[in-house]
């Protein structure tokens, strides 16, 4: 090889995925042009400075722990494995990546390669895979809502047709000229049994619905919330979303079905996100902090607020205000958190905007 440094100086350069070299305390050593490109700074504004920059909190705060953590005990979080991550661009506003993290030991010395492909700028394809995936994922709720409706209206139909004889001949009774009060006692007697029939039906379906299907496990809120965050940013088509995450220090871990609560913070963030489409300020703020028995999560966002007419049936299905909205979002949100164990609610957000908060049950043992 002619000469060997600017070889890989030009490879460096040319690469079209972000390469970040860093030492082992974090400190930026190599800044490709590529990274200046994805995260809107020149090379000379970070190199020397703490990588933890380029995330937004709380990973910032917690790089430093991590890193520290792998180089005393091995404990592999990312290097060797790769994950889709949140990245925070200099103007704050922050975007999905994948990264995967390679170790090298050029002369003797430890350093960290990070190797990161904007998910945001990735092929359509990918886009288009996702949308595909959505789309499906809504073709199946729907039915699964239509059959439901279906099911229920069939079945209830009949006990409350009955209930409706059995109180009309009681009327035809009393309004005869000498009622007889036995048979109008055995008329309602016989309503009120349809009507408690009617209400078992919709215990069962309830049950259906809820039924323990859940395949739960321990899993650490920390890793749901930043997974699912990616993905809801994956998806949206505003590109300055600033995005943040508050999680206190020593959480709990969960006990809960993971690809379901994902559904449901994946829901929330993307009503939060298309909520605040075109107004000024887009803050999308994640917390999670132990209450109790229980792991309280908060999405919040400075969106308009909820509209009075949903604030007055939340989380009831079929309620929307989106041209192409199916209003079941929240409603299955609220079957999943409740399946699980917890409550979801919704306040208005002091600074404007709106914050929904669900409750799931902790694991009793620290981890
Ligand atoms: P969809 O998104 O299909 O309309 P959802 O059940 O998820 O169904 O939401 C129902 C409605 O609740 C939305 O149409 C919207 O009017 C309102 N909504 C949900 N989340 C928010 C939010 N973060 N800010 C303002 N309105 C919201």
């Amino acid at each position: 090889m002619p000469d060997r440094a600017a070889y890989l100086r030009a490879v460096f350069d040319a690469a079209p995925e972000a390469m970040v070299i860093i030492d082992e305390r974090g400190r930026i050593e190599g800044f490709s042009p590529a990274a200046e490109r994805q995260f809107g700074y020149p090379a000379a504004d970070v190199v020397g400075r703490n990588v933890s920059l380029l995330m937004p909190s709380p990973y910032r705060e917690e790089h430093d722990g991590y890193l520290h953590r792998y180089l005393t005990t091995g404990e592999r979080r990312i290097i060797g494995i790769g994950r889709v991550v949140v990245g925070q661009r200099r103007d704050g506003s922050t975007f999905p990546m994948e990264l995967s993290v390679a170790e090298a030991r050029p002369s003797g010395r430890r350093i960290f390669v990070g190797f990161i492909r904007d998910l945001t700028e990735a092929q359509t394809t990918r886009a288009r895979m996702q949308e595909l995936q959505q789309e499906l994922l809504h073709a199946s709720r729907l039915r699964t809502t239509g059959q439901m409706a279906a099911t229920m209206a069939h079945e209830l139909n009949q006990p409350l047709t009955a209930a409706a004889n059995y109180l009309r001949g009681a009327q035809r009774l009393l309004d005869m000229p000498q009622a007889d009060l036995a048979r109008v006692r055995d008329a309602l007697s016989l309503a009120a049994q349809q009507a408690l029939r009617a209400g078992d039906i919709i215990r069962r379906l309830r049950s259906f619905v809820a039924r323990g299907e859940v395949q739960s496990r321990r899993e650490s809120v920390n890793m749901l919330i930043e997974e699912a965050s990616a993905l809801a940013l994956l998806g949206a088509k505003e590109r300055s979303i600033h995005a943040s995450h508050r999680i206190a220090a020593d959480l709990p871990d969960v006990m809960v079905e993971r690809v379901q609560v994902q559904q449901v913070l994946l829901n929330l963030m993307r009503n939060a996100i298309e909520a605040m489409d075109g107004m000024p300020r887009r803050e999308l703020t994640v917390e999670a902090v132990a209450e109790g028995e229980d792991v309280r999560v908060s999405v919040a966002d400075t969106g308009p607020g909820l509209p009075a007419e949903v604030a007055a049936q939340l989380f009831q299905p079929f309620v929307t205000t989106k041209p192409d909205g199916m209003g079941i979002g929240l409603s299955i949100c609220r079957t999943i958190v409740e399946s699980h164990g917890g409550r979801i609610w919704a306040e208005a957000n002091p600074g404007g905007g709106t914050v929904f908060r669900f409750t799931l049950p902790r694991v009793a043992d620290p981890a």
